[in-house]
């Protein structure tokens, strides 16, 4: 609310209380002579001098003026009473309002001129009936647009004026509010004014008067509070018998003579000029008026706030649209449906490398700008858009530009204004050159569809999974289902132990796994064994796959099937005949065996041996059937070299190599013979041999004794066991001999 309503108010306030308060005492007003009982005249007689407590600076009530006349509405209440009842008013001009009470308590002074009601007073002072009666209003500075009674102040500063009714009241009634206790009311007011305490309560009468007077033109009334400000004289209560006579006096005082004080006092500071009998008339008008202005402004309160928020709401949304626009290159079109008439902005045009010399063009210079095989589409939509079937209209189109190429656009719209019977009538949207856009898209789809077409070959011809960090399997290529006879679902899930030859040694997924776990890579040739139980070998590349904190999240492997090799390999060391491992192998194997013997601190044995007689045997029974106890004896050395690390090879025609790694001298010795013993008992007659029925063999062997003194050299033990065997040979044949 502005200043001039803020007078505004004060001045429709003040008419109709001042009126009432002259309704109020009119009905007891006497024209004649005061009616005193005797006892009352005699009093009088007997307190011809009052000593009267007065406000020296509470104007317009009553103050003290520059020539020290006790004046103000007040004042001319005591005056009239004084004469009526013919007693003299000893009036106080020097003392404070707080030292002012202080003596009519201690009743060095006898009588307050006009002061309100309230229990604290009550126990030392009677009261009259109030004479002047104004309401108690909030005034704050004009920051504040309204205050809805003292609930609105709560846990606010609130200046009160020391002594004043209103402390009593307001520390009684209110502790909520926090109390500022100024020493007079020009102090409480210009605290308000400074902005040290949120408002002031006080009665309007001098609240108006001290503004006015203090030009504290930033302050205004902002609200009323329920309380009145019914004014009395108040008697020391020792002396009971002075109310029922200034009672008499006050009711004898005629409606035209309040109205002359209030004319005098306030109304010609306000209301200048103003007919006094239209006071009445506008009592009424008046009374409601202030009501509706204070309902009015709250509600303006409450609109302001609301249109505030809204026009801030709107200014985001407007400068957050011209963001959209600007951030995304957008043209902006806006079509009057019945004129034809689009209206576009710079970009519009600008987008087309058309000048932007134009906000408007016609919806039949868009159209011709479209490329024909795309014009049905668009106008299908707009019938759409334009019968309701299409809310949102959302095309993609070519248009031409000034250079003669088709750009790709996007236009975005709806409806936005329909007219009364709900036909549209205007429509709305963006426009975005997505050339560029779609370019880079059919590149991605081609460079998506390429990538697809290579996944696709990975999945069909690379054996490749993936698992977690358990070794549980989550993602399986076609190819490697292939291979391990597996379908996806089999596999996914499966641990991928599953697929774990029996032949691989504990010790290489040992390796494998330390080294995954460390973040490496592991390379390595695997055994896998398939679903129906056959073996393929794989070239397996192991990696971890970490996540974005660097942990590993499983891990992938590619293989590449190197069965065929594996096979190949194989032959390449495998005797023919009898299966054993060939003497190319054993010349590989024997060098390598010895150097891990002497790493794991174990001992080797090298055994020689040959068949007895076998020439006259393939002389007598045939070549073929020389061939077969061959293969006898192959089988024999293979059924009994069965631990890792024993082998057995056919190092020559009839003549076979036994490696043996073992802890204690004995096992080799007891192995040996056991060879021998077993071809004796395979009994295949050879009614040819000097040394036994059946065909045996002699076996030569040399044990090297791991950490001996001289490093395992493969030449010299396999010349101990040649030497051994021949030894064999000379003592008689079917033997063994070591050395
Ligand atoms: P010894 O007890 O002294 O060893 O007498 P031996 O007859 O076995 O003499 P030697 O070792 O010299 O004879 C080797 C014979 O083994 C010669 C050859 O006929 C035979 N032989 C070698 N390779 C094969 C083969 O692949 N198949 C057959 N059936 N016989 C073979
Ligand atoms: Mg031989
Ligand atoms: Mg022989």
């Amino acid at each position: 609310m502005d200043k001039d309503s803020t007078i505004f108010i004060s001045r429709l306030l003040l008419a109709p209380l001042i009126i009432a308060t002259i309704v109020f005492s009119n009905a007891f007003a006497q024209n004649n002579a005061l009616p005193l009982t005797a006892a009352e005249k005699q009093w009088l007689q007997e307190h011809r001098n009052i000593r009267l407590a007065v406000d020296i600076s509470w104007p317009p009530f009553e103050y003290i003026d520059d020539e020290k006349n006790y004046v103000g509405m007040a004042s001319e209440y005591i005056k009239l009473v004084g004469e009526k009842l013919d007693i003299e008013f000893v009036i106080e001009k020097e003392k404070p309002w707080s030292q002012v009470v202080e003596a009519v308590k201690s009743r060095e002074l006898d009588m307050y001129s006009c002061v309100l009601s309230t229990p604290q007073r009550r126990e030392y002072v009677n009261f009259t009936r109030p004479y002047l009666s104004f309401p108690m209003v909030i005034v704050t500075t004009d920051r504040v647009t309204y205050v809805d009674g003292i609930k609105d102040l709560k846990n606010e500063s609130v200046a009160v004026v020391k002594g004043y009714a209103t402390q009593d009241l307001l520390e009684k009634n209110h502790p909520e509010l926090n109390l500022y206790r100024a020493s007079n009311l020009t102090e409480a007011l210009q605290a308000v004014s400074l902005g040290k305490v949120f408002a002031y309560i006080g009665n309007i009468a001098s609240v108006s008067e001290t503004l006015k007077r203090e030009g504290l033109t930033n302050l205004k009334i902002s609200g009323q509070t329920a309380y009145k400000f019914d004014l009395s004289m108040a008697v020391r209560k020792d002396w009971p018998e002075m109310i029922p006579i200034l009672q008499k006096a006050l009711d004898s005082i005629t409606p035209q003579q309040q109205e002359q004080i209030y004319q005098h006092w306030i109304k010609l500071r306000y209301e200048q000029g103003v007919d006094t009998s239209l006071i009445w008339k506008i009592l009424l008008v008046a009374l409601f008026i202030v009501g509706l202005i204070l309902i009015w402004n709250k509600r303006l309160r409450l609109e302001v706030d609301k249109r505030t928020a809204a026009e801030a709401v709107v200014q985001q949304a407007h400068q957050r649209l011209e963001l959209a626009l600007r951030g995304g290159d957008l043209g902006t079109w806006d079509w009057n449906i019945k004129s034809s008439e689009i209206q576009i902005n710079d970009r519009w045009l600008t987008m087309l490398g058309l000048p932007a010399d134009r906000d408007k063009i016609d919806l039949d210079f868009w159209e011709g700008l479209l490329n024909p095989d795309d014009r049905d589409g668009v106008q299908v939509a707009v019938k759409y858009l334009l019968s309701g079937k299409l809310e949102l209209y959302d095309e993609q189109f070519r248009m031409l530009d000034a250079n003669g190429q088709y750009l790709w656009i996007h236009s975005l719209g709806q409806i936005v204004e329909y007219d009364k019977e709900g036909h549209p009538l205007r429509a709305a949207g963006i426009h975005q050159d997505i050339t560029e856009l779609k370019q880079a898209r059919t590149e991605l789809e081609q460079a998506h569809a390429q990538l697809m077409n290579y996944v696709d070959i990975v999945d069909k011809y690379v054996i490749t999974s993936s698992t977690d960090t358990r070794g549980v399997i989550t993602y399986t290529s076609e190819a490697f289902c292939e291979i391990s006879g597996y379908s996806e679902q089999e596999l996914i899930g499966q641990s991928h132990g599953l697929l774990r030859h029996p032949d691989m040694p504990d010790e290489i997924y040992r390796d494998l796994w330390k080294t995954l776990r460390s973040g490496q890579t592991w390379q390595g040739e695997l055994k896998n064994r398939k679903k129906n139980g056959d073996y393929y070998w794989v070239h397996a590349y192991i990696s971890p796959n970490f996540d974005e904190d660097g942990s590993i999240e499983g891990y992938t492997a590619i293989r590449q099937d190197i069965t065929d090799k594996k096979l190949a390999e194989k032959l390449s060391i495998t005797d023919e005949l009898t299966g054993l491992y060939n003497r190319r192998y054993f010349n590989l194997i024997l060098p390598q065996e010895l150097a891990r013997a002497e790493r794991e601190k174990k001992h080797i044995a090298l055994i020689i041996l040959d068949v007895d007689y076998f020439k006259p045997y393939n002389d007598n029974y045939g070549h073929l059937q020389g061939d077969i106890a061959l293969q006898a004896v192959g089988k024999v050395l293979k059924n009994t070299l069965r631990r890792a690390g024993d082998f057995a090879f056919r190092i020559g025609g009839e003549e076979f190599g036994c490696i043996i790694s073992f802890d204690q001298e004995q096992i080799a010795s007891n192995l040996a013979e056991r060879i021998r013993r077993e071809i004796e008992d395979l009994k295949i007659a050879h009614d040819f041999s000097p040394a036994c029925p059946y065909l045996t063999i002699s076996l030569g062997m040399k044990v090297h004794q791991c950490g001996g003194e001289v490093p395992p050299e493969m030449g010299r033990l396999y010349k101990s066991a040649d030497e051994a065997l021949y030894m064999a040979k000379e003592q008689g044949r079917n033997r063994v001999v070591s050395l």
